[in-house]
């Protein structure tokens, strides 16, 4: 006998099962679509996680298969999450920004048994069901009345269903932590969406890494406040690390806008939270116009889409609440790295320490980088040049459910990212562009990332996009887009003025087009897609 240590597998039903057992009281707060709010222990979350669990083999659903969910982020998303998972069945989270014939065709490919959702999506739902015929059962989670919703399928009610439920002999846990537990399609790529699959390994090891120093660094004196949608690439993996370490959760149901995220905020006494930069331009806008401060915040983690200077700058000057600046994809449960500073800026003045905050950061361990050009050479590691970026690790997708669009993975395991980055020799990573988004211009690339950020430093523009436009002599030349901020007004003038000697003079954009809005995809990105098709069809007016 050799003598190893136990074999103890990483399955989120223990994540539970600890935060019941030692954080038991520690406190998650929702608010509900009606506004109101409520508070709940995990201890009481996680018994009726295993409530859930009995109530869905109840309905006859069993491990391995695919229960959807549908829902803003509040405790019974997350009961539901847990209950799903710790019986070995798949959560399958839906994004309800989706177009229908999207819905049903995710809904369809992962042969969903049943879905859980908030009422409101009732009508949404009514429309894509018809189309999806291996859902038998649909949960709602709030409902006053059961909405109708279609024929032959049966309606539930969720709250009457967890309490007749009988939890004893529930299938908790105690499977291979190689089970799949969790399911999320990205339209990252191109085509039909793609599915992925996480694992209950996966999920536990993305959570122990996400909370290191080095990443989010949540204790259980935290109180984290996950804005993310839990149908956004796992939620960042918040509803796995918050109850991991007993970090109080409040989970802001739809309200997202920076008053209702600032009320949450305060009332909550929040020291930490992760969002895309949309949303926190939302709360930075809403604290100068009401002079309000946060009191306990500490700490915001903006990933997503690159994070401009303004904001990194804002919080810090005017709030003394760090930045900390995140990539990470749903293909990487999502955290691929993180701006932590590094020791040689500990100390230095926040000033400083911007240029780096102003980089994707530094991958943490499970996550292995490195560059490719399009023959699959290396690209130096000298934070100058650019390439694909590719990564492996343990919260990494293998393939895509079904073996879809495995293109995207080399012989030897490399997923390529999509994203062109330049990468350090001691890991600081930036990203440059999407791959499809990429501008060559005269044979060189010009990063619309970097001319993006620093036309929203600018204080007139709310959210500015740069396309590239087919160009006679240098094939393709930038051109750039700007919403302004409501009441503003900008001119191509002013937009130049402010980007000269900030960007290469080559890089200057050949055209500064005022839009009354910039068009976001279900995640809240710009749809670059989107805008380049209205560029052919010259609805920005004559481009040159
Ligand atoms: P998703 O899977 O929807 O989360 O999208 C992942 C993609 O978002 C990445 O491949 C990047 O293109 C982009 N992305 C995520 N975080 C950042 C960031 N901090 N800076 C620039 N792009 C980012």
């Amino acid at each position: 006998m050799l003598g190893l240590m136990q074999d103890w597998p990483l399955t989120v039903d223990k994540i539970a099962d600890h935060a019941a057992r030692w954080h038991g009281e520690q406190r998650i707060t929702s608010r509900l679509a009606d506004g109101s709010i409520t508070r709940q222990g995990f201890a009481e979350t996680f018994a009726r996680a295993r409530r859930v669990s009995a109530a869905l083999r109840s309905l006859g659903v069993g491990p391995g298969d695919r229960v959807a969910t549908m829902a803003w982020n509040h405790a019974k998303h997350l009961e539901t999450w847990y209950g799903t998972m710790g019986m070995g069945a798949v959560c399958h989270t839906l994004n309800p920004r989706l177009f229908t014939e999207q819905l049903s065709w995710i809904v369809n490919h992962a042969e969903d048994r049943a879905i859980v959702a908030d009422a409101q999506f009732a009508p949404l739902l009514a429309k894509i069901l018809p189309d999806c015929p291996t859902v038998r059962d649909v949960i709602f989670l709030d409902p006053a009345e059961l909405p109708p919703i279609g024929d032959g399928l049966r309606v539930h009610r969720y709250d009457e269903l967890v309490a007749a439920a009988d939890p004893t002999g529930v299938i908790w846990g105690g499977f291979d932590e190689r089970t799949a537990a969790g399911l999320c399609y990205t339209s990252g790529t191109t085509g039909n969406p793609k599915g992925v699959l996480y694992s209950h390994r996966s999920n536990f090891l993305h959570a122990l890494m996400s909370l290191q120093a080095d990443v989010f660094a949540l204790s259980a004196s935290d109180v984290a406040l996950m804005v993310v949608p839990m149908f956004h690439a796992n939620s960042w993996g918040l509803a796995f690390a918050a109850p991991a370490v007993g970090a109080k959760l409040v989970m802001p149901g739809a309200q997202l806008d920076g008053a209702s995220l600032f009320e949450l905020i305060e009332a909550e006494g929040v020291t930490f939270s992760a969002a895309v930069p949309t949303v926190w331009q939302g709360l930075l806008t809403y604290l100068r116009e009401s002079g309000s401060r946060p009191t306990r915040l500490r700490k915001v983690a903006i990933g997503g889409s690159a994070c401009p200077e303004a904001l990194i700058r804002g919080f810090w000057d005017e709030y003394g609440v760090e930045v900390i600046h995140a990539w990470g994809m749903t293909e990487l449960s999502p955290i691929g790295s993180a701006s932590v500073i590094p020791l040689e800026l500990q100390g230095q003045p926040y000033e400083n320490t911007v240029p780096f905050r102003l980089t994707q950061g530094r991958p943490p361990i499970g996550v292995e980088m490195q560059l490719s050009d399009d023959e699959n050479r290396d690209v130096p590691h000298d934070g100058r040049a650019v390439g694909r970026l590719k990564v492996r690790g343990f919260a990494v997708a293998a393939s895509y459910m079904g073996g879809d669009g495995q293109a995207a993975w080399d012989e030897d395991g490399w997923f390529d990212t999509g994203d062109i980055a330049s990468l350090a020799p001691d890991g600081t990573m930036r990203i440059t562009d999407r791959a499809k988004d990429v501008i060559k211009s005269g044979g060189e690339w010009i990063s619309s990332i970097e001319i993006e950020n620093i036309a929203v430093g600018h204080p007139d523009v709310a959210v500015a996009a740069v396309i590239g436009m087919p160009h006679p002599k240098w094939d393709e030349r930038p051109v750039l887009l700007i919403q302004p901020r409501p009441g503003c007004t900008v001119d191509a003038h002013g937009i130049r003025g402010h980007l000269e000697g900030r960007i290469a003079k080559w890089w200057m954009p050949d055209a500064v087009v005022a839009v009354e809005s910039i068009p976001l995809g279900a995640t809240g990105k710009i749809d670059k897609k989107a805008l380049r098709a209205d560029a052919e069809r010259g609805r920005f007016g004559t481009l040159g």
